[in-house]
Order: structure tokens, then C-alpha cells, then sequence
């Protein structure tokens, strides 16, 4: 199938002249809608274009993701069940070895504690509980701990539940989808290239084997990245066709909470327009694939957050793993003011124990829950940490 281009082209270029920058936006949506895979020259059109074309851009990512997945909301709930004790040298992540930020640190958290934040995650409406700890990898008390109260939050709040626990051997994957894990976040974060200037304590391809494993385990991948780290364009599209090749059912898009205390303090320089940018770009090389603003989402897209989920169909409710996310009210009046609804999440009546909504096609009112107080958190600027997508998720 042909390229959208006025002039087609193929030809991955870091610098695609100005004449061949001419994109029919609308015309590349339908041409994704009807199966072409859009390349890297196409993805760099859209990271490049003009403020001036913003609202085609995203209109453009608006008919993709509105084919896929409607007017719909998925919200994500993030518990940070480990935090600040890693020894990995991620330089942006607020827990890393190399970082002082003074984030709280404490060892896995007791079963009260992880009912506690599920039971939360329910009355947010939350579709997902992610399971997140600082780790390299989980050691064997930590993989007990996830085996042992997956099931329970499962029978009792009917969450779906993402483990974030760093990298994973075949054997644990397998564990874990034994226990009833739905889904594993395990970051790429940029691009095979750019990744050694990110961290030296493991590799790219570490991370690539660890979604292989998950993948051959039977479970569903989450992988995403961070934009904001110094990479280039080319870097963030290389990314996206990487999880685009690994089938990510999820993709969460991160955008650098540059934490003071990190390598990567005060290096952030985003516009609300280069996240959106981002976003769309995303959308049209991974049209099926859940799109989740994350972490950055208030400090980076700010008055125009609503238009991020133009393109993107999910994004965390609540905090993030260190830093603070607006008020769950605020989001829920952002996507009723959008006219979009939450769909996934689990029944009022969740609390009790009495299960959970038809995730294929219940979509449920909006009302702010009374929230409980909890204070459990901690963790990276952003999200999944042990998966290192600490800018941000
Ligand atoms: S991103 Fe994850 S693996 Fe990297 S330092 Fe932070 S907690 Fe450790």
C-alpha cells in the first residue's frame, strides 16, 4: 500500500525534506484503518509537523483510535508494593542506585496493605491494578508475595492485574500466569540504540528477552517508553515499531518527570504539542494496541491534556509511583467534559466482594467514589518501575 506522502517515500531519513514533509493526515488514518503499517518516514512526518497542523494530526489519530476502541476510557491504577531499594542506574528513575532523590524506601508491602490499595483501585473504577516494585528483578519472596495475593484481589475486586516486577526469567513469567497475572509492564523505554545512554546495568536486549518470556508464557505484554530523555525522533519511532513488531496489547507513553536528584534532572524541554505529537504517533504505528498517557501527563500536556486521549483510549488514575497525579475528580470530569466514558472498571458494588462489570461492553457512569484515605506510595517520577518507566507510568 502506498505511503500518505504527496511525494511517496519510503526511505528511513533522520531529515526528510521540507517538500516531502507535505502529510495527508486524514489520508494516512484510512490508509491504517485499512491495514497499512505506517513507516518510519510517515512517523517522522507526523513527530515533525507544524504546531499549525496539530489538530489534523490529531484528528487523524482520533479516527484510528476511534475505530478500535470508540469513545472509550480505560483507567489504570498504579501501587508502588516496593520502593527506592533498586540497584539498577536508570538516570531517570527517582529509585535508582544513582540517584538521591529522596524517595520513600521500604521492601515489599504486607497483604493488608496490597488489599488496601486494590480495594481503592476499585472504588476509582479502575480496569487494571499494576503491581509495581523496584526492582532489577523479583526475588523469591517477592514472586511469593505476588503468587499469593494475586488470586485474592482477583476474587474479590475482579481487577485485572499488570506486574511490573523487572526483568523475569522463563520460569517466572510462567509463575506468574499460573497465579492469574493477566498482563506484565516490562518497558522498553527508547530505542535499541539510545538505551546505553539511559543505563549501563542491563541491556535492551535484556528487556526484549523479558517480554519474549512473557509472551511465550501466555501472558499479555505492556511495554512503552519514556519521551523526554535526550533521544531523538528517530529514537522514539524506533521504539514504536519495535513494540509494534512485539505485538504490545499496551503500550503506556511516559513523558520525563525530570525528578531533582537524577542524572536527568532539569533536562526536560517538552512541549504540550510534541507530547500530543507523540501520542498520535503512537496511535497510528500501533493502531490496536491500548494507548496509555502516563506519567507526565499534568506537567507536560497541561491545558491540553484533555486532546491527549484523542489518541490515546487509557491513562492512570490517581498518582504515579512518586510523584503526585491530579485529583481522581478531575479526571473523571476531564473525560466526561471530552464526552467519553470509563469503560472496564469494576462495579460500585466491587468492595463487597460481589464481582465485577462485563469489561467487553459495559461502559459505567462516572461518579467520583468517596476515596479512603492511603498514602502508600512511592517509586520513580513516573510509573513501572521494576519495568523502568520510572519517567513517567
Ligand atoms: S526504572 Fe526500575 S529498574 Fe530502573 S532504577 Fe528505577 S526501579 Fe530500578
Amino acid at each position: 500500500m502506498s505511503t500518505a506522502f504527496s511525494e511517496p517515500t519510503n526511505s528511513p531519513s533522520a531529515a526528510i525534506p521540507e517538500a516531502e514533509r507535505s502529510l495527508d493526515y486524514r489520508q494516512l488514518a484510512d490508509a491504517v484503518l485499512a491495514g497499512h503499517a505506517v513507516t518510519h518516514a510517515e512517523a517522522l512526518a507526523i513527530l515533525q509537523s507544524p504546531n499549525e497542523d496539530l489538530l489534523a494530526v490529531m484528528d487523524a489519530a482520533f479516527r484510528v483510535r476511534r475505530a478500535h476502541f470508540g469513545l472509550t476510557v480505560q483507567l489504570y491504577f498504579l501501587m508502588n508494593a516496593k520502593s527506592g531499594l533498586c540497584p539498577e542506574d536508570c538516570n531517570y528513575c527517582s529509585q535508582s542506585k544513582v540517584s538521591s532523590a529522596p524517595v520513600p524506601k521500604y521492601n515489599i508491602l504486607q497483604r493488608d496493605q496490597l488489599m488496601a490499595a486494590a480495594e481503592l483501585a476499585a472504588q476509582r473504577q479502575a480496569k487494571t491494578y499494576c503491581l509495581v516494585i523496584s526492582a532489577r528483578g523479583p526475588n523469591e519472596r517477592e514472586m511469593k508475595a505476588v503468587e499469593e495475593i494475586v488470586p485474592e484481589i482477583k476474587a474479590k475486586y475482579g481487577l485485572d492485574i499488570c506486574a511490573c516486577l523487572g526483568l523475569l526469567t522463563a520460569e517466572q513469567a510462567r509463575r506468574l500466569k499460573a497465579a492469574g497475572v493477566d498482563r506484565v509492564n516490562h518497558n522498553l523505554n527508547t530505542s535499541e540504540d539510545y538505551y546505553a545512554k539511559i543505563c549501563t546495568t542491563h541491556t535492551h536486549a535484556d528487556r526484549v528477552q523479558t517480554l519474549h518470556h512473557v509472551r511465550d508464557a501466555g501472558l499479555e505484554i505492556c511495554s512503552g517508553g519514556i519521551i523526554g530523555m535526550g533521544e531523538t525522533h528517530d529514537d522514539i519511532i524506533s521504539m514504536a515499531m519495535q513494540l509494534r513488531e512485539l505485538k504490545a496489547e499496551s503500550i503506556p507513553v511516559n513523558f520525563l518527570n525530570s525528578i531533582d536528584g537524577t542524572p536527568l534532572q532539569q533536562t526536560t524541554h517538552l512541549t504540550p504539542q510534541d507530547c500530543l505529537r507523540a501520542l498520535a504517533m503512537f496511535r497510528l504505528v500501533n493502531p490496536t494496541s491500548e494507548l496509555r498517557i502516563s506519567g507526565g501527563r499534568e506537567l507536560h500536556l497541561r491545558s491540553l491534556q484533555p486532546l491527549g486521549l484523542y489518541a490515546a483510549n487509557s491513562m492512570f488514575v490517581g498518582d504515579y509511583l512518586t510523584t503526585s497525579g491530579q485529583p481522581p475528580e478531575q479526571d473523571y470530569q476531564m473525560i466526561r467534559d471530552l464526552g467519553f466514558e470509563v469503560t472496564g472498571g469494576v462495579r460500585s458494588d466491587a468492595d463487597t466482594g460481589t464481582g465485577r462489570a462485563d469489561v467487553d461492553s459495559t461502559s459505567l457512569p462516572i461518579t467520583p467514589p468517596a476515596l479512603a484515605p492511603i498514602t502508600l506510595r512511592g517509586g520513580c517520577g513516573g510509573s513501572s518501575c521494576g519495568s523502568g518507566n520510572c519517567g513517567g507510568n
